[in-house]
């Protein structure tokens, strides 16, 4: 190996070994090489900047499992662009990769006591659990399709609802109730 580079974007500057955080059930490899801005929008999502990850549609088909379950959670982030869509409808992953994936979507601290029950929780951007009647904050601009106005980052929303989809929650914006992306959100404590 004469040179290292970024196993997602090939980039050779600061790059460094970067830990995907594993679960009990996974004994997959769970490292790989990552320059610092894949590295600072993998650790907070509301850095991702999506030009920067159209060179996931050659990192997918790395044989590194643990680049694979980057891409994947890249991607799902991004999902709401059509090309990342695409991405994932090729991203083929065995049953056990999936579950390791879907399993470290955004839990930052795997300190916390969540048992194997975590996958039923609520969680915002930072893996803190949200309950009905929370407060959070928007870490993004929100266009809000259908109602005609963008909720700006910033934008606290009170008194959340949970749905039966963690990942999504309801609140109000300017009096209208909408959905939200957890992955957008940041508790307000
Ligand atoms: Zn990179």
């Amino acid at each position: 190996m004469t040179q290292t580079h970024c196993e997602l974007c090939s980039a050779t500057s600061a790059v460094a070994t970067y830990e995907v955080s594993q679960t009990a059930q996974t004994s997959f490899p769970n490292t790989a090489m990552l320059c610092s801005t894949c590295r600072e929008q993998i650790e907070d999502a509301a850095s991702l900047k999506a030009n920067h990850w159209h060179c996931l549609n050659e990192s997918i088909w790395s044989e590194n499992p643990a680049v694979k379950v980057l891409a994947w959670r890249t991607l799902k982030l991004l999902s709401s662009e059509s090309w990342a869509q695409d991405l994932l409808d090729q991203l083929y992953m065995e049953d056990d990769l999936l579950a390791w994936a879907k399993s470290g979507e955004r839990t930052a601290e795997s300190s916390k006591n969540s048992g194997d029950a975590s996958g039923d929780i609520t969680k915002d951007s930072n893996g803190t659990a949200l309950v009905d009647g929370d407060a959070v904050s928007l870490i993004k601009d929100l266009e809000v399709k259908g109602a005609g106005f963008t909720a700006k980052r910033g934008t606290v929303v009170k008194k959340i609802t949970l749905t039966s989809d963690t990942g999504l929650v309801e609140g109000k914006v300017n009096g209208t109730t909408i959905v939200l992306k957890t992955m957008f959100l940041k508790k307000v404590v």
